[in-house]
């Protein structure tokens, strides 16, 4: 595996490797991997001649500068991982590779990123923008792995694609958890034992969802699960809504042949975890 720190070491790459001939499948991650990103590396490697993975932790991207700091960071055990699942090269660059100047870009996604988390983290998918185009404009890949788990990201990251016009397959790949449920995160490794345990409750409620949602209003629903939030010490809501899967949009009731789709952001403890999952 080849680690690169800078544009110009995979710009020399790209030469050498001929990446002009080759597919090129890339997998953009903050690092603390988990089989998560790993599971990405894989679907690449499945159809793609190289893999690349970058590791950066986006500052622009967290609107809370206390999450910033806390975020894990654990490059060598990241480059043994990749190592280890056939990863041809990772992309490790400085703040300053990534962002030589201020990036003062303002996207306008409309309305999917005026809800959920982009009204809960003012700024987080505007950030997010700036970086996946920079990594792609480094790398120009012709697919990026991304996960469901972050659904709304996915969505924002499609609709980028197309404002900016590129020629970027967005290939988006299922959520793995936990042997509980839990769906994996670089941010678990921060819950202690109490907080994990709460935390563990969260699929539960996202599976809770979609049963009752065959026999209850989705008012109903939602009323129940946060007052079942509630009752836990340890756990606090942002939001748990459902929505229209492709407009984002939350929904009261389940119109035939819509696509519906429950979400939620919940602290345990500090820790603030996403899940959603397809009710129908
Ligand atoms: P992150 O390092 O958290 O920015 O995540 C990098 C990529 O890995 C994103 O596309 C995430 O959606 C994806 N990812 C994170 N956790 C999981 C998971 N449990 N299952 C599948 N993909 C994941």
């Amino acid at each position: 595996m080849i680690i690169c720190k800078t544009t110009q070491e995979i710009r020399d790459l790209e030469a050498n490797l001929t990446f002009g001939k080759k597919l090129i499948g890339f997998v953009p991650t903050m690092g603390a991997l988990h089989k998560g990103h790993i599971s990405l590396l894989k679907e690449s490697k499945k159809s793609c001649d190289i893999t690349i993975c970058s590791v950066f932790v986006n500052p622009n991207q967290f609107n809370d500068k206390g999450d910033l700091a806390r975020y894990p960071r654990t490059p060598e055990a990241d480059i043994k991982m990749l190592e280890e699942a056939g990863c041809d090269i990772v992309f490790m660059p400085s703040i300053e590779e990534i962002y030589p100047k201020t990036d003062t870009r303002v996207f306008d996604f409309g309305a999917i990123d005026k809800v959920l988390d982009g009204a809960y983290r003012p700024g987080h998918f505007n950030g997010v923008a700036q970086v996946v185009s920079r990594l792609f404009d480094i790398i120009k890949p012709h697919k990026a792995f991304f996960g469901l788990k972050d659904y709304q990201q996915v969505l924002i990251i499609k609709k980028m694609v197309e404002q900016l016009q590129l020629k970027v397959e967005i290939v988006a790949c299922p959520i793995l958890r936990e042997a509980d449920g839990l769906a994996m995160s670089s941010r678990n490794t921060l819950l202690d034992a109490e907080e994990r345990k709460a935390a563990s409750l969260i699929p539960k409620l996202m599976q809770e969802a979609k049963t009752l949602s065959t026999t209850m209003s989705l008012p109903d629903v939602k009323n129940k699960l946060l007052a079942e939030i509630s009752a836990n010490p340890l756990l606090k809501a942002d939001y748990i809504e459902f929505c229209n899967a492709d407009t984002l949009q939350p929904i009261t009731e389940i119109k035939p042949g819509k696509k519906v789709i429950c979400l939620a952001a919940i602290y345990s403890g500090k820790i603030r975890l996403i899940d959603n999952l397809f009710i129908n």
